[in-house]
């Protein structure tokens, strides 16, 4: 599967539709979730095309990639949720239901977040 352009954060990156920046630099941008699903829900995007964690890890640049990593430890401390504690998440594909194909971290905080998956 290859990128595509026409996807809602490509939209966001070229300033084609608003959205609530909590962060940027020259490789990351973070905004907040239209759909927040705690009192703190980031998006963390990367400004390359990339389509999902797994397309990242492979072809990011080593850059880019402390580029993202450090800006989402920076983002937490800035957003308030570092000493309550928060957790990130990347969805990567069907089985885990990713919705937009442009990889994104989750970042959730503001409450206590409960246990990641319920027991089957
Ligand atoms: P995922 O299922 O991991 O692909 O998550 C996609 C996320 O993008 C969902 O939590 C949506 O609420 C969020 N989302 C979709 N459109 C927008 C938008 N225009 N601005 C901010 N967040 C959005």
């Amino acid at each position: 599967m290859s990128y595509d352009p026409t996807n809602i954060f490509a939209k966001i990156l070229r300033g084609e539709i608003p959205n609530g920046t909590v962060y940027e630099d020259e490789h990351v941008l973070a905004f907040r979730d239209i759909n927040p699903q705690t009192p703190t829900h980031v998006l963390i995007i990367p400004k390359g095309a990339y389509e999902s964690f797994a397309d990242f890890s492979r072809e990011a640049s080593d850059a880019e990639i402390v580029a993202f990593v450090r800006a989402a430890g920076k983002i937490a401390k800035d957003l308030g949720i570092e000493d309550d504690g928060y957790r990130v998440i990347a969805n990567n594909g069907r089985d885990a239901n990713q919705e937009v194909p442009h990889f994104h971290l989750h970042m959730f905080g503001g409450q206590n977040l409960g246990r990641i998956i319920k027991p089957v």
